[in-house]
């Protein structure tokens, strides 16, 4: 089976983890050297699904082409160790990279993404999947279609796809909720 065999789930970002929204401003600092501010709108369902799929033992990676500081803290506050970011970054030779670092193949990996750069990577890992809002091209090779949109459940939406299919989703969600009733720990 496909899901068992899975040992990495790498997201793109904009249109999956995102509802493609970007906000893009100044904060002031005085005329051009105002400092430019891009923030996106993450999903909190989605951020403990990726929490449950690490929890698994699943590596998860973000991948993007565009480069975000927003995508960093996000991260960051998921606990997802590898961002691969930068503009224009090609999809399939980053994810290769990667999986050579950790010793993943990619017919071990999975990938969620909803447009035209995303394609290339969907046709070479063993699992692709794609949310609601993906362009048509997209869904035509994804494996697992999301009734949900990015940045509106869709991942958390695969996540327990996954690991229902792995037979973890309920162990996971049990240890969750008892550790969720023992008390604070001391603040440090
Ligand atoms: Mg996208």
């Amino acid at each position: 089976m496909i899901a068992t065999r899975i040992a990495l789930v790498a997201f793109d970002v904009d249109g999956t983890l995102t509802d493609n929204g970007v906000y893009i401003g100044g904060v002031p600092g005085g005329g051009e050297s105002d400092a430019r501010l891009e923030l996106k709108r993450f999903d909190i369902q989605d951020g403990l699904g990726i929490v449950m799929l690490r929890r698994a033992g699943i590596i998860v990676a973000f991948v993007s082409a565009r480069h975000s500081a927003a995508t960093a803290l996000r991260a960051t506050e998921l606990g997802v160790e590898h961002v691969v970011q930068a503009q224009g970054l090609r999809k399939v030779p980053a994810l290769r990279a990667l999986g050579e670092q950790l010793n993943v193949p990619m017919d071990a990996m999975a990938f969620m993404g909803d447009d035209l750069a995303d394609i290339a990577i969907m046709q070479r890992v063993a699992l692709a999947a794609a949310p609601s809002n993906s362009v048509a091209e997209v869904k035509a090779v994804a494996a697992v279609q999301l009734t949900r949109e990015g940045g509106r459940g869709a991942a958390r939406e695969f996540a327990e796809l996954l690991l229902h299919a792995r037979g973890q989703w309920a162990g996971l969600v049990a240890a969750y909720v008892q550790e969720s009733a023992r008390p604070d720990p001391p603040a440090a």
